[in-house]
């Protein structure tokens, strides 16, 4: 496997022999070489034998839902990916393919979009494009968030639809709502849905001002591609429906959401739904593109094979839930359901804001949906599993533990700890003391804490059970925690292994060489030190203090140059690529 990747690695920076000039705004092809040279190749490539003709209609249909998802998602980061993409291509051809256009579309695939993150962590445009802005492009380019909080301040009542996790927030100009009532008046399907929305637009046009914002939901701003999608996962429904007549369902109510701009039926029957072989996550649900305020959800779609012997296997080990939650170190308890929506899959193709490298997804985030319907746990085992991607955790694990512990670390005891983090999701508290939900009562703290929550959760009930991995899970507990850079405090994953890194050295569970940093590890200390951090964590979780979590995360983030900077260096030196193109089987990849 290892030859395999330094092959790609070639093969992604191969330099050409006459340099080919550009025009101005693209990068050179030195530039793009320098982060080509860390990024990798994954494709991912499940067997398809077990769909029968239904379904792989069906697949059909949702591939080319993806292929829309992924061009509304780039147009949502960047006004002009679409624009930018089809000159480069253009170009590509009009230059007879040389290596500086070929890098820039592999960056252009890379970043899903015009703009790179370059090896020192900033984001640059690499085509001639307008720089990346906080707000993407949900957001007027050129507002700020104290404009946008002083109309809110203004116009408190503007403010759900301002904020709403699903609208473009627009500039109220008479051009802008103008072009929005032309695409009520070309969409019926979409204006029907949408009553009312039309007069108020009209209304609104009357007062247009462009110091005035105004909102409009997805399915309105981005009206073709949402009946495309709408027309394709219709199209799917019908396909599958002899074959599994329960995703069908799922596939027809998401399809009216896109348009209704409305998630409730769609996630209703994602979350409750039992479905045979395919499996699929639809829609926009992380916020985490939005830098300017964190609200707006941006477009994804994942198309998943599910493992039905690994996914019964897992359902059989949950019917000893309860008994977790009960053995917690905490007082308030909880009932918890046995018949959690969880399965394993294999990646069949990701899109969007999912394709990558992600392990595990949880869904919904919605607060309501959640409490009606719970959550989904999708376990995506063709990437846990990945070879590549295995060989470069176990390079790290080597450059960071002492030689007595280098076959300690497998993929399957990644397997474990990440599918029970998931579950740990589900257990301990889910409101304070005062009866507030951890969101609210703990803030900018909240993630990092539910985060380190849920590690710990995993490797608690791990420990419980006696697994016979366990010494593999508990090598990849330690692994986790092991950081290639100083985390920035806004970084709640990295923040919290940090937490647990120190608090492991703290107990003797870690005891890192003075000279070389490596860390030896005392496996006995283990069951009392986790034990130790858990009942610490969901006391601060229940009392629901913010300022009590912000002492502990000062107390417990400490870096030092002679053992954290150490060890990291250690790691990024061991770590390889540091870019991932994930490519698919499915797409013709
Ligand atoms: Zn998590």
């Amino acid at each position: 496997m290892r030859s395999a990747i330094a092959m790609f690695l070639v093969c992604l920076s191969t330099p050409s022999l006459g340099q080919t000039a550009l025009p101005p705004g693209y990068w050179t092809e030195s530039q793009s070489a320098e982060i080509l040279a860390k990024t990798e190749v994954i494709r991912l490539a499940p067997s398809l034998d077990a769909l029968d003709e239904a379904e792989r209609g069906a697949l059909q249909d949702l591939l080319s839902a993806g292929e829309v998802m992924q061009r509304l998602y780039e147009r949502s980061k960047h006004p002009e990916a679409a624009a930018s993409l089809e000159k480069l291509k253009s170009l590509h051809e009009k230059l007879g393919q040389p290596a500086v256009t070929r890098n820039l579309l592999d960056l252009y695939r890379l970043n899903q979009g015009p703009i790179a993150i370059t090896l020192d962590n900033r984001r640059e445009a690499f085509l001639p494009v307008a720089p990346q802005t906080p707000g993407k492009n949900v957001y007027p380019a050129d507002a700020t968030r104290e404009q946008v909080d002083r109309f809110l301040t203004d116009h408190p009542a503007q403010r759900g639809e301002i904020l709403a996790e699903r609208s473009v927030v627009r500039r109220a100009t008479r051009a802008n709502i103008e072009a929005d009532i032309a695409t009520l008046e070309r969409f019926p399907l979409i204006r029907g849905l949408h009553p009312g929305r039309i007069e108020n637009l009209r209304f609104l046009a009357k007062r247009a001002s462009p110091e005035a914002f105004y909102a409009v939901p997805y399915a309105i701003a981005y009206p073709q591609e949402m009946t495309r999608l709408f027309a394709s996962l219709m199209r799917a429904a019908d396909k599958v429906e002899p074959a599994d007549a329960e995703f069908a369902r799922y596939l027809r109510n998401r399809a009216r959401d896109l348009v209704s701009n409305d998630y409730e039926s769609g996630d209703a029957s994602w979350v409750t739904g039992r479905f045979a072989r395919l499996n699929a996550q639809i829609g926009a649900y992380e916020t985490y593109d939005d830098a300017l305020f964190g609200v707006k959800a941006f477009h994804s779609m994942s198309i998943l094979l599910r493992d039905e012997a690994a996914t019964s296997e897992l359902r059989k080990a949950l019917g000893g839930i309860q008994s977790i939650e009960d053995a917690l170190p905490y007082e308030p308890r909880r009932r918890v359901r046995d018949d959690m929506p969880v399965g394993v899959y294999d990646v069949i193709a990701d899109f969007a804001q999912a394709r990558g490298t992600n392990t595990a997804t949880i869904l919904p985030n919605d607060a309501l949906f959640t409490r009606r319907y719970g959550r989904t746990i999708l376990l995506r085992a063709n990437i846990m599993k990945n070879p590549a991607l295995f060989a470069a955790d176990e390079r790290i694990w080597r450059a960071a533990t002492a030689d007595a512990h280098a076959n300690d670390l497998t993929s399957e005891g990644n397997v474990l700890r990440t599918l029970w983090h998931e579950i740990g999701h589900y257990l301990g508290p889910d409101r304070d003391r005062q009866g507030r939900t951890l969101d609210v009562a703990l803030a900018n703290h909240a993630d990092a804490m539910e985060e380190m929550k849920s590690d710990l959760v995993s490797l608690f009930a791990l420990h419980r059970m006696k697994h016979p991995s366990l010494r593999a899970i508990q090598a990849s507990g330690i692994k986790r925690t092991l950081q290639n850079v100083k985390p920035r405090s806004d970084q709640p994953y990295q923040t919290m292994q940090l937490v647990q890194f120190n608090w492991f050295l703290d107990k003797g569970l870690l005891r890192a060489d003075p000279v070389t940093a490596r860390l030896t590890i005392d496996y006995g200390r283990y069951p009392d030190t986790i034990d130790s951090l858990l009942k610490e964590v969901l006391r601060l979780q229940y009392a629901g203090d913010e300022a009590a979590v912000g002492a502990f995360f000062a107390k417990w983030t400490r870096w030092t140059p002679e053992l954290h900077e150490k060890l990291a260096e250690r790691i990024r030196s061991a770590q390889g690529a540091r870019f991932r193109i994930v490519k698919y089987a499915a797409l013709g990849e």
